[in-house]
């Protein structure tokens, strides 16, 4: 049997890499043969929830094969997605994004609900198929879950995956506030980047009326910290937007803490961010955003 694929958006974050995995074991459950893949190098916060719970790195891969099959999970967008996506056999969607720039040739099984994390809606594929979740798969969905609403503090987090993280943090065995901001700090820990880095660490590309833009975030308990190194930031972003071609860059930084956020904001149409904000130096200050989906997109997306 052909293996099918399991992967996340590029610049994986730690729902695309566990989301992945977890969608693996219980496709291989259910008698499939699959293998999940990423798509670019783990980040911090991932590395600590995979070590804390023993499960190895999945392998990298740099692009599809015509015809490959494959299941996308955290991402639809083609921009976000393997080199050579257009031409792969896509058999599944599991995502709680906007679709858009997203076709396919042939019917598929398209899964998606507007909650948290990807990994709240895998929790219920599983319960669906009456399989049970061994203790690492739980910890794994609940690291995503915890990630993707920075600890159920985040907008985008509904009741759903309130109930689902505490039952995951049950299985666990982990308390899931003291796990969760262990996790999340280790995720804080970006002096060792370089400012090239730190811009691709979460950046998501995507794109409305023919204006490409994206939009690039780092999780910080001071972003003072990461502001002292702003001239640089600037240097790598606007490199950035000559190189792939950007009319508007986004490089936010939340606090995790006091989830709050202040974003560096360059491009030719940075006109299209100050309908809303009023920019300083480059630099905009969004109190009490932390959410990129729920409270950055749509007021860019309205604007355009
Ligand atoms: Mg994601
Ligand atoms: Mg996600
Ligand atoms: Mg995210």
């Amino acid at each position: 049997m052909e293996k099918i694929l399991i992967f996340g958006h590029k610049n994986p974050d730690t729902d695309t890499i566990c989301s992945s995995i977890v969608m693996a074991d219980l496709q291989t459950k259910l008698g499939k043969e699959v293998q999940a893949v990423r798509l670019g190098e783990t980040n911090k916060e991932t590395q600590y929830a995979l070590k804390y719970f023993n499960i190895k790195v999945p392998e990298k891969i740099e692009n599809l094969e015509e015809g490959q099959k494959v299941i996308l999970v955290d991402h639809n967008e083609f921009v976000q997605s393997a080199e050579g996506i257009e031409k792969a056999k896509i058999q599944m969607v599991v995502d709680h994004h906007k679709i858009a720039n997203f076709y396919t040739s042939e019917p598929l099984y398209y899964i998606a609900e507007p909650v948290g994390c990807t990994s709240t809606i895998i929790y219920g594929l599983y319960k669906r198929n009456n399989i049970e979740i061994e203790k690492s798969i739980a910890g794994l969905m609940l690291s995503a879950i915890i990630s993707d609403t920075l600890l159920l503090k985040s907008p985008t987090c509904t009741e759903t995956d309130v109930k689902v993280a505490t039952e995951l943090a049950k299985i666990a065995g982990v308390n899931l506030s003291e796990y969760g901001l262990e996790m999340l700090k280790a995720g804080t820990d970006l002096s060792d980047y370089t400012e090239k880095e730190l811009l691709n660490l979460d950046a998501k590309k995507t794109e409305k009326d023919g204006i490409k833009y994206m939009i690039a975030q780092v999780n910080t308990v001071s972003i003072d910290d990461i502001l002292k190194r702003k001239e640089k930031l600037e240097e790598a972003i606007r490199e950035a937007i000559s190189e792939e071609k950007l009319k508007l860059c986004l490089f936010v930084i939340t606090d995790i803490i006091n989830t709050n956020s202040k974003a560096i904001v360059l491009g030719e149409r940075t006109d299209i961010v100050e309908k809303t904000y009023k920019i300083e130096n480059n630099l905009i200050d969004m109190p009490g955003v932390v959410s990129r989906k729920k409270q950055i997109l749509p007021f860019i997306e309205a604007n355009i």
